[in-house]
Order: structure tokens, then sequence, then C-alpha cells
């Protein structure tokens, strides 16, 4: 060092431009480049430390710059000499590169001074040395993350655009030049202004204001753009701000998803579950929501109708449900749901709920399981009907079925019995008659009385096995047709006529249609009813049976309603029964099957009989005659 120093002493008391250069230069190493004899070229410790030289070694030798410099930048150096001794102008301010004992290059600025002899010949060249190798390296990793920035911003999937802090596009990627339709040229001449929908812009452009303000980071928000062609896209914005060092704004950085699709779908959705909802209003299917990992359950209002839980008593969730099943179908439910979770089987199943009023209801659950990509259950979601009315139609529809088979077996029995009975009446019949016929003279009036009331009862069971044999014959052997009912009416009367003259009866009808019907069946069943209302009249009256008829849902009601003495209540189902009588035989003729007759033939047309009566006033026999199921 004190060499250096002497040396430095040396040049400065020669040249005292030296001292100025030294005092004015920031310097980092310093060297001497001796022109004339390279021995005496020198360099300073510091250099000689940047170079990853110890001290002593470098100073040594000196000289050891010429082979570490950088051989492109030892020539630049040399060149640069030779065009300042031609010009001293020209300066000698470069960049040099060392390469470092580690191997590495070490950047420096490079500034140097011709040292002349009082000649003026150039003797040397001193130096000095400012690294700037920290610079250059940030400079290069600023450059490429500059490069990748462009490429990222390029060949973004994302529409990526700077826009200045009062909304001019600055930069924009391919991308969004395609979501909005129009190219590059045209955007930059445009601001995000221009091209936003009018509803949106108040929106956005207070988002804006509250980041320019640094109340906000950056926002998001979904809004709509006017394509070129004037159609509206949807996007997904999201915008960031660039400042400076002094925390000034400098642009924006807006990131844009065309989620127009997205938008169209959701639209479209929204539009189906709206019509859905509505088609399901009027329909009674309740539809339910079970968010499986919550275990939250959500009913819309038609299911509290089907539960009749009002709206307000319902917590939603899974345990409210189970409490309302009924406890026999409980287990057999809860199964059902676990193994629609475990995708063991569709849920489609049938229970009963008590109502709050502790009524019974059926409903059939129906519904499908959302999973997620796993195939983990996320959620359940499923309808529900009512299907009490339809689960009791069965339950008719099963009794009637039991009924018309036990109703076939007692026509069988019925059949079989008076068939048989008839036989040995007849003999009983023919042995009376010819007993009377051969032996009538030879016994006295007593023995003679006892015969004929024989015969008389003997007769009147012929009356009541002939009735049974017609009525069990009665649903065989028969054709549906289109009768006139007026028609059916008349030809009853007129075999009626002896009894209807003899009584004075009035008989009026109103209204009566052309039906589907069984016709001889039909026949028997007006001929009865008009019979009885003649048969039951009340002493000194003139019977009148009124006879009516109207449409019903599926066919017609008739009516036939006498002034006759009427029936108890307590007796109106009594007399639909086979030999069922309420008076006795003196009282008034008959064998108790009329009745039992006609509501079955009444049945035979899937019709209903009954009746309204005031006793000492008269009755009104209605039916039923279903054409349409005929
Ligand atoms: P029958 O007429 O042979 O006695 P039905 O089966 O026709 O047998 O009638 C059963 C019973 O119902 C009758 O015995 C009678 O007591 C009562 N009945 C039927 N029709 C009438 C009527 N129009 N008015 C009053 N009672 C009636």
């Amino acid at each position: 060092m004190n060499y250096l120093q002497d040396e430095l002493q040396d040049l400065i008391r020669f040249d005292d431009s030296v001292l100025e250069f030294i005092r004015d230069a920031p310097l980092d190493g310093l060297y001497y480049w001796d022109l004339v004899n390279p021995v005496n070229d020198w360099i300073d410790g510091k250099l000689s430390q940047s170079l990853g030289f110890r001290h002593k070694k470098i100073t040594d030798v000196p000289t050891i710059w010429r082979d570490i410099i950088y051989p492109e930048d030892r020539k630049v150096l040399e060149s640069t000499l030779d065009k300042h001794l031609k010009d001293d102008e020209y300066p000698i301010d470069m960049v040099i590169r060392y390469r470092h004992q580690n191997g590495s290059l070490v950047w420096f600025s490079y500034y140097g001074k011709l040292i002349k002899e009082e000649s003026g010949k150039p003797v040397g060249v001193l130096g000095v040395h400012i690294d700037i190798t920290k610079f250059i390296e940030r400079e290069n990793e600023l450059s490429i993350a500059e490069e990748q920035f462009r490429g990222a911003f390029e060949h973004s999937a994302l529409g990526m655009a700077l826009v200045s802090t009062e909304g001019k596009w600055l930069k924009v990627n391919k991308k969004i030049c395609n979501i909005v339709g129009y190219s590059e040229k045209e955007l930059l001449a445009k601001t995000f202004q221009d091209i936003t929908h009018p509803e949106d812009l108040d929106a956005d452009l207070n988002q804006v204001k509250q980041l320019l303000d640094d109340k906000i980071a950056g926002y998001e928000m979904e809004k709509r753009y006017f394509h070129k062609d004037g159609h509206i896209i949807w996007v997904l914005l999201n915008v960031s701000l660039v400042r400076d060092v002094n925390r000034n704004p400098v642009h924006f950085v807006s990131q844009i998803l065309d989620i127009t699709e997205r938008k169209r779908t959701e639209e479209e959705l929204r539009q189906v579950t709206d019509r859905l909802a509505l088609a399901l209003k009027g329909s009674k299917i309740g539809t339910w929501e079970f968010d499986v990992v919550n275990n939250v359950l959500i009913w819309d209002e038609a299911m509290f109708k089907i539960y009749g839980v009002p709206t307000d008593k319902f917590t939603h969730a899974y345990d409210a449900w189970k409490n309302t099943l009924h406890p026999d179908d409980l287990d057999q439910a809860e199964l059902e749901v676990q193994l629609a979770i475990a995708g063991e089987k569709e849920f489609n199943t049938e229970f009963r709920v008590i109502w709050p009023d502790n009524s019974i209801h059926y409903i059939k659950g129906l519904a499908l399981v959302q999973r997620d990509h796993k195939g983990n259950p996320i959620r359940m979601l499923g309808t529900n009907f009512d299907i009490t009315e339809e689960k009791k139609l069965e339950e008719t529809q099963r009794m009637m079925a039991a009924n018309e088979s036990k109703r076939k077996e007692m026509e069988q029995f019925a059949y079989i019995t008076s068939h048989d009975l008839r036989e040995p009446l007849v003999t009983i019949q023919r042995y009376l008659g010819g007993f009377l016929e051969d032996y009538g003279q030879a016994i006295d009036d007593d023995a003679r009385h006892y015969i004929e009331a024989s015969v008389r009862a003997s007769n009147h069971m012929q009356e009541l096995i002939v009735g049974l044999l017609d009525y069990s014959r009665l649903s065989k052997e028969k054709e549906i047709k289109v009768v006139d009912s007026n028609e059916v009416l008349n030809s009853v009367i007129e075999d009626l006529n002896a009894l209807i003259d003899s009584t004075d009866a009035v008989i009026t009808a109103e209204n009566l249609p052309v039906l589907k019907a069984y016709p001889l069946e039909l026949k028997l069943l007006f001929q009865n009813l008009i019979q009885n209302g003649i048969k039951f009249r009340r002493k000194e009256t003139i019977p009148r049976i009124q006879i009516q008829a109207k449409q019903i849902a599926g066919g017609w009601q008739f009516s036939f309603a006498d002034n006759g003495i009427g029936i108890r209540e307590k007796d109106f189902e009594k007399v639909f029964t086979l030999f069922r009588r309420l008076h006795n035989k003196s009282e008034y003729e008959g064998s108790g099957i009329g009745l039992a007759y006609v509501k079955k033939i009444v049945e035979i047309h899937h019709g209903k009989i009954w009746l309204e009566s005031s006793p000492g006033k008269g009755s009104t026999f209605y039916f039923s005659v279903l054409t349409e199921s005929l």
C-alpha cells in the first residue's frame, strides 16, 4: 500500500488532475495499467478482494488482471484506448467483466484516465472500478420476470389487460380481443366504459374508485360487456392496481373470464326450475332436498301440506321427518334411505305418516342421490306424493274382489240347492194332489184341511225355490245393450196392468234416459220396485209412484218414490237381505227375495242402492247405473 501511495503521490505531483480525478471517482477498486512496462502494473487491495484474491497474492502479481479480464472486454478496452489516444474527448468509460477466482463473472463499471509523460507520450492508464454485479443480476432477474409476465399475459387462457386509471385499454391480450370481438388496435382506441353495459357501469366505477382511494386491494365482479357485433357477453372481472414507489396509481391489471355460457345455463336452469315449480304447484307433489353431509332436510311448501304440518312447525332436520313416520314403517323407510345413499338401491318406496290430527296418510317417495367426483354422497333430491286415495281404492277393490268370490260361491250354493230342492218338492206336491184326489172323500174335514194347508205350503215353497233359482241365475248369460228406460217402464206397466188397475195406482216418470244396461235385469228391477211401491201402500190411499232420473259422474241415478207405509230407518239395510221381510204373510204377500234381487241387479250395473223413508208417508229408493264402466 505504501508503494501505491508513493506511486500516487508521484503521479499527483506529476499531474494535478490526477488528484482531482481520484477525489471525484466513487472508487470500488483502483489499478494502474503500465503501457510501457507491464511489471509496473499495480492493483489495490479492494479490487483484488472483489476478484476473489487474497490481498497479498494479487498485489504480488499485479499483471494478472490482463489474464482474468473477459477477453471480449479486453479487446474493447484496447480499442477504447486507441480511440482515446486519437481523440482525448473520447471517454474511457465502459463495463468490464472479470473472471472471479470462484469462476463467476464480476461486473464493473470502469472509468479510465490516461497518464502521459511531460513529452505527451502515454505511459499508463489509471482505472477505477465500480462493482455493478448486483445491479446486473437484478436487471437480469427483472428482464426474466418481465419476459415471463409477457408470455403469461399473451398466452393466458384468461382475457388480460392493463388499463389506465381513466379506463383506457393500454395493453390487451389475444383472449380478451376474442371475447369482445375487437382487434387489438380497435380495443386500444376505447375505454372499458365504452363497452360496459350501462346497468353495470356504476357498480364497476364504484369499485374502481375504492381501489384508487386505496380502500380495497382489488375487486371481482360479474358484469356485462357489449361484443363488437352488439350482443351481450357476461364476464367475471378481476381487477388489481399497480402503484409506483410513492404509491401513486400507475395502471390497473384486469383479468377477464367469459362466463356467458355459464350464465346462459344458469338462466335456463332457473327457467326450468321455475317451470317445474309451477308444474308441481298444482300437482300435490312435494319436493325435498336432503343435505347428507350436514343432515339438513329442506321441504318445499307442498311437502308441508302432504305431511299436514304447518310450515313453522318443522325444524328442517332429518329427525323431524323420522318423527312423522308411522312406527311400523320407520325402520324400512330409514333402511331405504341408507341403501340409496350407499348406492345399493334406488329410492322408490312407500310409507305411512301420521298427521298431527292422528290421521294416517300413505306417501310415495322417489329420490336421486347426488355424489361428488369421488362418488361420495352429497345430497338427495326427492319427491313425495300422497297416495292415500289410491291405497283406499286398492283396498276397496280387494274387498270387492273378495266379496265377489264369496257371492259367486253363494250363488253356486243357492243354485244347486234350489235346483235340487225342486225335485223332492215336485214329488211331495204330486203325492199330496194325488192323495186328495184319491182319498179326499174318505177322510174327515180336519184331515182334508191339513192336507190342503200342506199343499198351499208346498206351493209357496215352490215359489220361493223358483225365486231363489232366478236370483242365482241372475249373473249368468246376460247381455249389455243400449236401452230406452221409457220403453222398459212401459213394458213393466203393461205387465202389471191388473195390479195397477185394481189399485188405481198412478205411475209418473220424468227424464228417463236411453242408457247402456242389461235389458232384462233392468226390467225386473223396475218391476220389483213398482210392485213393492203398490204392495206396501197405505190403506185408503191411492198409491202414487214417481220415477225420476238424473245424470251423475259415470252414469245415471234413478229414484222410485212412493207414498206407501214407509220403512223405519233401522230397517233400511235389512230390506235388501235375502228372505228378509218386515211384515208377516198375512199382512203382505211376498217371499223377501225382491229387494235382494234388486240390489244384485244394481250391483251388476256397477251401481249402489239406498233409500230414504218416513214411516206413514212413503219411501224413495235410489239406485245408480254406472254406464261408463259397463
Ligand atoms: P217382499 O216384497 O217379497 O216381501 P222384498 O225383498 O221386495 O220382499 O222386500 C223386503 C221387505 O221390505 C218387504 O217385506 C217390506 O217389508 C219392505 N219393503 C219393500 N219395499 C217397500 C216399500 N216400497 N214400502 C215399504 N216397505 C217396503
